[in-house]
């Protein structure tokens, strides 16, 4: 249970950012009843961290201390780089049907970027580009570069390659991960297994089975190989290069030291935390 009320399922996120960094966080909080959400999360506070909505169905309202305020809908994606500071509200609005479905991550910024100024890039669902190979593989370039094609969020101090990858029933595909990162996997729809592609054939003796819900972290290596089951699979790939620093995480704020973590909350008592 996090914000005002909204029930959902934490991927990662419980302290411990070493098998992720530079990722902090995954939460799905998909949902299909309005009352487990629509509390939201009221105006908090955020430094230090950059945090990234991808909404799947229904919509979110959000504003911030900036003055941005606007809707996310279904398919499209906000990019929000606290820095310095930021005070945002996101509220949850699902669809006709009762559906909120969607995923935070936060990444976390490095020393030098901390204090940097806060934005927000908005990517509207269009402005994704998809590809579709000969198997029927459909992947959406949310952030980074994939199989040629770049996606419109830009500028994210991780350097995050970011897809949602759909492989039909019964395909094996092999995707490229660069080796300098630390990568994950969050399973959306069906399921499947996650293989070493090293292993020729199916991926069967030294594969990971993976159904909804599932987080599967992978070992450095250059790529990851799937195998959808009788359902297909749906999920994220993400990775990102690690920035091993030191971590000094309180709720919304993720600082390097515990003296600077301390100085964010007397700041935010004396009411000097937003810097624009
Ligand atoms: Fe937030």
């Amino acid at each position: 249970m996090e914000g005002a009320g909204v029930h959902l399922r934490r991927g990662f996120g419980f302290g411990d950012t070493r098998e992720t960094d530079p990722f902090l966080l995954f939460d799905d909080f998909r949902n299909d009843v309005p009352g487990n959400y629509v509390a939201g999360f009221p105006w908090h506070p955020h430094r230090g961290i950059e945090t990234i909505t991808y909404v799947l169905a229904g919509t979110v309202d959000h504003a911030d201390s900036l003055g941005n305020q606007g809707e996310l809908g279904a398919g499209d994606v906000q990019w929000m780089t606290a820095g310095s500071g930021i005070v945002h509200q996101e509220m949850p609005r699902g669809d006709e049907a009762g559906r909120m479905h969607g995923f935070q991550l936060w990444a976390n910024l490095p020393a030098s970027l901390k204090m940097t100024a806060p934005r927000y890039q908005d990517v509207k669902a269009a402005d994704i580009p998809v590809i579709t190979d000969d198997d029927g593989t459909r992947v959406r370039v949310v952030c980074g570069s994939f199989w040629g094609q770049s996606g419109p969020v830009e500028g994210i101090a991780a350097e995050p390659v970011y897809i949602d990858v759909s492989v039909p029933a019964g395909k094996r595909r092999t995707l490229p991960v660069e080796t300098t990162r630390h990568a994950f996997a969050y399973v959306f729809a069906g399921g499947g297994k996650f293989g070493n592609a090293s292993e020729p054939g199916p991926v069967t003796t030294d594969g990971v089975a993976a159904a909804n819900h599932s987080l599967v972290l992978f070992d450095r290596g250059d790529e990851v190989t799937v195998e959808a089951g009788p359902e297909g699979m749906r999920f994220l790939l993400v990775s990102g290069k690690p920035l091993g620093e030191p971590v000094a995480w309180h709720g919304p704020i993720v600082m390097n030291t515990q003296e600077e973590l301390r100085q964010a909350f007397a700041e935010l008592q004396r009411g000097t935390f937003l810097r624009r």
